[in-house]
């Protein structure tokens, strides 16, 4: 230990020291609550995907270090799945890199990219990766504020334009949107890229949601506008779409020059993960339109079943229009303070939930908001809604 009195932590990251989901998994095991909180699936994804991976493990593929860049079987796979989705094409060799999750592509992105005292516009709430990996990378970001409009967390194209400045290096976009359930229009994303062009920003949009979009919502790739081709770096990843979070594949897709400079970071950071899941996740990404149709219209499902509980309960629903996420309002419930509320609902309805405040720097904007994770199996969900019906009498 050094004698010193400096913290241990750097300045850098001493904001992020802990994060809420650690304190409310541990009240969720204390209290024995059903755990609402943490956004990962208590069912794994396909058996087929799980036994390819089994089998590369067994077959010895994998289990050294992959090429750096990912093996060519995955690199293939996940530019015939852009093209195949999007009709974006990308060769596999120079415009493809697989990540560690879509956690490292976020982090090698930003550190490869930013010079410090760059500016980072992003949507607040945001993932929590976000704020963390821009200050890791010594940027500045800058938050522009989702706010509820009829239904929905919108974006206000007049507040993004004006929160670029001439030090702005890069727009960080995420749709469909984590915790809100937004999911960006075309109309929204024709402006996002307008300006992209005209004030010559680079973007960043992590679409790991991207086969998860409900009802009329549609996912439309930023990369696909006009002018953003060469300037965006798109993230996805298998963990959301397949029910493997555990697997921390991910990957980035972008022009040549991009994805080198983001490899330069990566290459330093894990080098190689996942080898043998890197193998079945490039036969996940082949498998039939039924898969997706089949996995989208399960977590629909979800949302409804889990969204009328809330709704019941007294609580204002945010429909989510993708992700895995429904925002709430609690205000209804004659209740203002998102923390508190989340700290004292294990104790009063024995369920977990995140106060949305955490994803803001404009803490008090996010204060009343609170996010409920349907990922869960259906019997989960009724048990939660069935408790949190309580609320209604309390
Ligand atoms: C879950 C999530 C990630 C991280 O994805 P991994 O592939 O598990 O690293 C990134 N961005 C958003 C918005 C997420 O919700």
């Amino acid at each position: 230990m050094t004698s010193s009195t400096r913290p241990l932590l750097n300045r850098r990251l001493a904001e992020f020291g802990t994060t809420i989901f650690a304190e409310m998994s541990a009240l969720a095991v204390q209290t024995g609550s059903i755990n609402l909180g943490q956004g990962f699936p208590d069912t794994d994804g396909p058996e087929e995907v799980r036994e390819a991976a089994v089998r590369a493990l067994r077959d010895g593929r994998g289990n050294q270090y992959p090429p750096g860049p990912g093996i060519p079987e995955l690199r293939t796979a996940i530019a015939a799945h852009q093209e195949r989705r999007y009709a974006l094409s990308y060769d596999p060799d120079t415009e493809v890199l697989v990540t560690a999750g879509a956690t490292e592509a976020i982090a090698a992105t930003l550190l490869a990219l930013l010079e410090p005292g760059d500016e980072v516009i992003a949507f607040e709430p945001y993932y929590d990766s976000y704020a963390a990996c821009i200050a890791m990378a010594g940027g500045t970001r800058v938050p522009v504020t989702l706010r509820p409009h009829e239904g929905s967390f919108r974006l206000d194209l007049d507040e993004l334009r004006a929160a670029v400045t001439d030090r702005t290096r890069l727009l960080l976009i995420n749709t469909p949107h984590n915790p809100t359930g937004t999911v960006l229009t075309r109309e929204e994303l024709t402006a996002i890229a307008e300006l992209a062009v005209e004030r010559d920003l680079l973007v960043v949009t992590d679409e790991v949601y991207e086969h998860l979009v409900f009802d009329e919502a549609e996912h439309l790739p930023l990369a696909t506008f006009p002018g953003m081709r060469e300037r965006t770096v798109t993230i996805g990843s298998a963990g959301k779409t397949f029910s493997f979070t555990g697997w921390k594949v991910g990957w980035v897709t972008a022009q040549p020059a991009l994805v080198s400079a983001v490899r330069s970071a990566k290459q330093f950071l894990t080098y190689v993960s996942s080898g043998p899941f890197q193998y079945a996740v490039a036969e996940a990404l082949s498998l039939p339109d039924t898969y997706f149709t089949a996995f989208r219209e399960d977590m629909l499902a979800k949302r409804d079943l889990l969204a009328a509980g809330l709704a019941d309960a007294g609580f204002e629903v945010f429909k989510p229009a993708g992700t895995y996420f429904i925002t709430t309002d609690i205000r209804p419930l004659g209740e203002t303070d998102g923390f508190a509320f989340c700290r004292a609902l294990p104790e009063r309805a024995g369920v977990v939930a995140i106060p949305n405040a955490v994803f803001y720097d404009h803490r008090e904007a996010g204060a009343p908001f609170v996010r409920f994770a349907f990922c869960k199996r259906t019997d989960v969900l009724e048990a939660a809604a069935e408790r949190l019906a309580k609320l209604r009498t309390q």
